[in-house]
Order: structure tokens, then C-alpha cells, then sequence
């Protein structure tokens, strides 16, 4: 059979491994054809183009509007994506997370959680580990804990979760999906398939989801900070348990380490999930030992009292003012990075008043200054470099306060990526705790 991959990132070149290997004819899709613009497609060989060809396998980056994939479309040739291609073949349960944050710590949580009991766990999706590269080493009983974005849902037809969680809907991603009822139909996909044996879960404190409910066949559980849900919610640092039949407690969040009212979200969306799949309380616990995700309000390092937090996954307005909204002390905030074409004065209508001092370096420094000129916060300074924001916050932080990373901006005006971008944070953090120098320089302040 002849198959086609279009995109040649991880997802593209895995998906084309996974084919190769099922001794598929496969190829890549000609980057020259996928750029044309609709009239120069047109004026193609068109039936020479799909000749022979059986199936498309698109990578989540790459939008069904193409002119290629309208035109197969249309030939009636099938498309799947790479996350169903790879979860359509594989045997166990899969438990599928969307919506438009914390996707990544929520599975994450789940996965920590499901490695403490005998079924054999699988972690993969949009967190960067492609469905098609680890589906075949899955057997029955097995349990597949996927991260699914709305791109990669925007595709599926046979998809079939035995757990779905929708954590969230905010407007965000609308550049492709262009309007958010689109956006909200790509992520309620995740349903679909879905019978009377398996799970949905709701975050009940969502206004824009809990309006925006797919219809399903499956049973919708909810999840809660605030209200006495059918499922699973928060009472006095406690998560409850509650349906129709049964009424408990399963835990306590003393000591969590996670840190914010979101990750709070979460992990009740996460004991939720695995609750519902293994009715085992006893693995639950071990919830309050989970370090956050590596990049997302990741704790650090403590020098002189001040402790350092890394949030540069934060590259967007929303994510940051989380950010700064989940600590009570005083904050010393870093912003700036790559220039997505807004504006910053959501950010500072929203930043809590516990946020003291801000160092701004990256391409975006003068808007990000100007937003906070005109609305009156006045203890910025403006930066070259990363180190220099780091170093200077440190200078002025007082005891039991906080060094918090959450940019607001992409990452791409001086690093590859906001990886890279937290681990030079990382490595600056760790300078500081050898230089004796400098802790006698913020001793004085404190
Ligand atoms: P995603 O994988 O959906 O991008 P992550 O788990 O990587 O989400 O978290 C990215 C950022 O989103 C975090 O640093 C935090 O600022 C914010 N965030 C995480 N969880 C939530 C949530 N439940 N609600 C709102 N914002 C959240």
C-alpha cells in the first residue's frame, strides 16, 4: 500500500518509520507542492500527484486548509493524523488529555501516579514523544497516557479514549482555528467514539467549557476547587471522591509541592483520571511528591532566602499572570523575549500587587516598559541580557521572596527554545550560589 507523510518534524518522521516498518510504501509529501499557492496547485498534474496513493499521514503542525490536502479531500483519499494513526494501533486503555493549559503537567501527574501499580504506562503526544514511535510495544492491559493538542484532534475519526479530560478553554491558537467555536470543536473531539464504559472529565470551574460540554455517550465526571462535584473536588486541603453511589476521601494535599490554583486544577483532574481507572486510593498520595514539570514554575534553588523559580514555558500573557497569582510573597519578576505582535497591557491590568520589582530584557523590553509606564508601575529596569536580570533582581530581593522566570514572550530573540531559555536561567542561578560576592551584596538589602 502506498502511503504519503506530510511534514518531516518528529511526528512526520516517526509516523514515516512506523509505515516503513509495517512494510508500507511510504514517502514524504514534496515541500515544493505543500507550499504552492491554490492557483499554482491547480495548474499541477493533479491526478499524477495522487496516483496510487492510499492514505495521507499529516504531522500536527501542518493545517487541513493546505490546497494538497483539499485537493485529496476531495478524491475521497484518507487523511489521518500522527497521534491516530499510532493510538488506532495500539492494544490498552488510553487516558487523553486536551484543552488550552496544563496539558503537559496534568499527564505528567498521571503518568508519576500510574507507575506505581502493575500496569505497564506509556507517555506520549503532543508532550514530544510521537504516538507511531512506541504504540507497537503496548499489550493489553497496558495504559496509554496521551497529551493531545487541538491540532492533533482536529483530524481524528476513530480516536477512542477510555478516560478523556478537558482541563480548560481560553482563546489562544486562534491564528489557525480562526475562531474559537472551531477551536472548541477540534479539542471536544476527543470524545468522539468514546461508549456508556468509558469517562469524560470536566473542569467544572471553566465557564467557557462548562457552556461548550460535547455530547457524549460516555460518563461525565467533574472536577472542582470550589464546588461539591459529581467527581472529584477540594475541601479543607483535601480531595473528595463523590457519584451516586459513594462519598470519600482520598487524600490530603499537605505538603504538595506543586505550587498555584492551577496546578491544584490539575492534580484533581490527575487523581480523577487515575481513580477512575484503577479505584486504587492507595497510589494516590504519592500525588503531593510531584515536582512540577521541568520549565513550569519549576522551584530551583534557595540562596540567602530568596528562592528561584523557573516559568519559561510562560510564553504567553495568561501563563504568566498565573504564574505570579500561585505566590503570596513578594516577587521579583523577569519579562521579555521574542515579539508575538500584542501588546502587554493585559499583563500588567492583571499582575498581583505582590509583584515588587521587574527586570525586562529580549526584543520585546520598550513595548513591555511602555505597558508598564502607563499603568503606573514604576520598578522596572530595562536589561541586555537574561544574566543581567537575574543578577540585578537578586541585588534588591529580600528575604522569603521570590527570582521568578515567567517571560510572557516566546523565547526565539535569543535562544532555540524556552528550554533552552530555562536552563541558561538555570545555570545563572547556579553561578550566583557560588559567588560569595553577590550574597553580600543582597545580605545588605535584606
Ligand atoms: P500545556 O502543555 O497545555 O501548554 P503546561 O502544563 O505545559 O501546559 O503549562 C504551561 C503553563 O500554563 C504553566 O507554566 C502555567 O503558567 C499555565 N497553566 C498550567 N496549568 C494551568 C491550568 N490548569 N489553568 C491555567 N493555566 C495553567
Amino acid at each position: 500500500m502506498e502511503a504519503l507523510v506530510v511534514g518531516q518534524g518528529k511526528s512526520g518522521r516517526s509516523a514515516y518509520d512506523y509505515l516503513y516498518k509495517h512494510n508500507y510504501n511510504v514517502k514524504f509529501a514534496d515541500e515544493k507542492i505543500l507550499n504552492l499557492s491554490k492557483e499554482d496547485f491547480e495548474k499541477q498534474d493533479k491526478d499524477r500527484l495522487f496516483e496510487g496513493l492510499s492514505f495521507i499521514v499529516t504531522s500536527p503542525g501542518v493545517s487541513l486548509d493546505l490546497p494538497f490536502l483539499v485537493e485529496a479531500k476531495k478524491r475521497k483519499i484518507k487523511i489521518v493524523g500522527e497521534l491516530e494513526l499510532g493510538a488506532r494501533n495500539l492494544k490498552g486503555d488510553i487516558i487523553a488529555v486536551t484543552g488550552t493549559n496544563g496539558k503537559t503537567t496534568t499527564v505528567s501527574i498521571i503518568n508519576y501516579l500510574l507507575k506505581n501499580q502493575e500496569r505497564r504506562v506509556f507517555l506520549g503526544g503532543n508532550i514530544g514523544v510521537p504516538v507511531t514511535s512506541f504504540c507497537d510495544n503496548l499489550s493489553d492491559g497496558d495504559i496509554a497516557v496521551l497529551e493531545c493538542s487541538s491540532y492533533q484532534l482536529e483530524s481524528v475519526k476513530d480516536f477512542h479514549a477510555h478516560i478523556a479530560c478537558i482541563l480548560n478553554f481560553s482563546v489562544d491558537h486562534l491564528a489557525r482555528h480562526k475562531t474559537l467555536k472551531k477551536y472548541i470543536w477540534c479539542k471536544n473531539r476527543i470524545t468522539r467514539n468514546q461508549t456508556e464504559n468509558d469517562y469524560l472529565l470536566i473542569n467544572y470551574d471553566n465557564s467557557l467549557l462548562m457552556k461548550n460540554i460535547p455530547k457524549t455517550k460516555a460518563k461525565i465526571f467533574y472536577f472542582s476547587t470550589k464546588s461539591q462535584v459529581d467527581g472529584c473536588y477540594l475541601s479543607r486541603g483535601c480531595i473528595y471522591f463523590k457519584d451516586n453511589k459513594t462519598h470519600e476521601k482520598l487524600l490530603s494535599l499537605k505538603n504538595l509541592k506543586l505550587v498555584g490554583e492551577h496546578n491544584i486544577s490539575n492534580v484533581l483532574a490527575s487523581v480523577l483520571a487515575v481513580y477512575l481507572q484503577t479505584r486504587r486510593k492507595d497510589i494516590l498520595q504519592d500525588v503531593v511528591n510531584f515536582n512540577s514539570v521541568e520549565h513550569r514554575i519549576e522551584y530551583v534553588k534557595t540562596i540567602n532566602g530568596v528562592a528561584f523559580y523557573n516559568d519559561s514555558k510562560a510564553t504567553n500573557i495568561d501563563s504568566t499572570v498565573v504564574a505570579t497569582k500561585s505566590f503570596k510573597c513578594e516577587i521579583n519578576l523577569i519579562l521579555g523575549g521574542s515579539d508575538k505582535g500584542y501588546d502587554f497591557d493585559e499583563l500588567f491590568k492583571n499582575l498581583p500587587k505582590n509583584v515588587k520589582n521587574i527586570a525586562i530584557f529580549g526584543e520585546t523590553k520598550h513595548k513591555i516598559a511602555f505597558s508598564a509606564k502607563k499603568f503606573g508601575f514604576d520598578s522596572y529596569q530595562i536589561y541586555n541580557t537574561l544574566k543581567e536580570s537575574v543578577l540585578s533582581l537578586f541585588r534588591v530581593a529580600h528575604k522569603n521572596s521570590i527570582v521568578l522566570l515567567s517571560p510572557a514572550c516566546a523565547s526565539f530573540d535569543y535562544f532555540s527554545n524556552f528550554e533552552e531559555r530555562g536552563n541558561v536561567f538555570k545555570k545563572i542561578v547556579g553561578e550566583i550560589a557560588l559567588d560569595e560576592n553577590l550574597h553580600l551584596e543582597n545580605s545588605k538589602k535584606s
